[in-house]
């Protein structure tokens, strides 16, 4: 049996990645490496805003008034692009596959 866990990946991005992803990305940092946002991109099937309470919180609703899961300084990589800025992260749920129907 297929699970969430099997297709649904919680994914913590930098502010620009995120940006990207809603197709409005101005000014991005220097640094910022579009070929490999591009490539971590191609590696999911689609990438949906959120994560799963269900998922990444088993037990407990979300709490939208802190919009759950935003991280406000991090020091670990962008799982997309793989910026290692400190900084925000956004979090995204990037889905293997087309089987995201199951769930969605
Ligand atoms: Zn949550
Ligand atoms: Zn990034």
């Amino acid at each position: 049996m297929t699970t969430l866990d099997d297709v649904a990946f919680p994914l913590e991005v930098c502010v620009d990645c995120y940006s990207e992803l809603g197709g409005v990305l101005e000014n991005p940092d220097p640094a910022w490496d579009r070929s490999a946002f591009d490539r971590a991109r191609e590696g999911y099937g689609d990438i949906t805003y959120g994560h799963f309470a269900e998922q990444v919180h088993p037990g407990e609703e979300c709490d939208e008034d802190t919009e759950c899961g935003q991280i406000t300084y991090s020091k670990s990589p962008c799982e997309l692009c793989g910026s290692s800025l400190h900084g925000a992260r956004e979090v995204v749920t990037g889905w293997k596959s087309e089987r995201r129907e199951i769930f969605c």
